[in-house]
């Protein structure tokens, strides 16, 4: 593989590892075992907390039941700075439309702008304290803002929800680009022209008449419906190849026992 094509492959596969979700000031230590939990079904793994209340003890474990090395490799810092020094793109969650107006992003936007930025550098996502969420300077630290479109009488998520809510987003972003890095090599994969798969279709009716199975006089619906059959399967150029190889070996096969016949 040449260098150019495995920074463009590492350009095209977003790294979830690089994805940081950092939980400001927590108070309930409980949120954070429920927030490493919520990570990990997403695939997200790199949890920091910033200035948390109460660190992850017995009871955190316990919700995290399964992400228990999540918590293990928790990053603890002081200061939000201190969480977002290395990202590129930073995202500030909040439960309400502040009075400072900031750039927003709807949550699969967020997703998606996570997911495209994290090939170049670490991205984070940022949640704030269960009574009062984010303060005005801790969010002025944020490129964009996302709110999660809740109930507008009632729109205050438990933070782990919130958690849960973004990274699934994160996840379905990152599941569409691998996607699309998956339809960009199927779509290397070259297709026959015109002229090809006609002479496939015509040796598919040479062979089929000398096994038999179509009679000349009563040809039926058989190349239609199989025209119609390997149009659906859209075959490339190899596998077209080795249908011509298959179809060789029937009327090499179909062609002998015709000549054993004749003796
Ligand atoms: N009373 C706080 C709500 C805090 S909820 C307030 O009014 O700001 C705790 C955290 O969960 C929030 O800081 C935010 O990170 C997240 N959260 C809860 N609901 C959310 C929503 N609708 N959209 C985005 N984040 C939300």
């Amino acid at each position: 593989m040449s260098n150019q094509s495995q920074n463009e492959n590492s350009k095209t596969s977003p790294n979830l590892a690089n994805v940081k979700i950092v939980l400001v000031n927590t108070s309930d230590c409980r949120n954070i075992g429920s927030a490493a939990r919520a990570m990990k079904t997403m695939g997200l793994s790199q949890l920091v907390l910033v200035d948390p209340i109460e660190m992850p003890n017995g009871q955190a474990q316990a919700l995290a039941a399964g992400a228990t090395d999540v918590l293990a490799n928790v990053q603890v810092v002081k200061t939000l700075e201190e969480a977002i020094t290395e990202c590129g793109l930073v995202v500030g969650t909040s439960a309400r439309s502040r009075t400072l107006p900031w750039p927003m992003l709807e949550p699969r936007n967020c997703g998606e702008k996570l997911i495209q930025e994290v090939t170049d550098y670490p991205v984070a996502l940022v949640f704030g304290r269960e009574s009062s969420g984010l303060t005005n300077e801790e969010l002025q630290l944020c490129h964009f803002h996302v709110q999660i479109p809740a109930n507008p009488e009632y729109s205050s998520l438990n933070l782990a929800m919130a958690v849960q809510t973004l990274s699934y987003e994160v996840r379905m972003a990152y599941l569409a680009a691998e996607n699309a890095v998956f339809a960009e090599k199927a779509d290397d994969e070259e297709y026959p022209i015109v002229e090809e798969t006609e002479r496939m279709f015509q040796h598919f009716e040479d062979a089929l008449k000398a096994t038999g199975f179509i009679v000349p006089s009563h040809p039926g619906l058989v190349m239609t419906k199989l025209r119609r059959f390997i149009n659906r399967a859209r075959p490339d150029s190899k596998e077209v190849k080795m249908w011509r190889g298959i179809l060789s070996s029937v009327e090499k096969t179909a062609k002998r026992l015709a000549e054993k016949d004749d003796k």
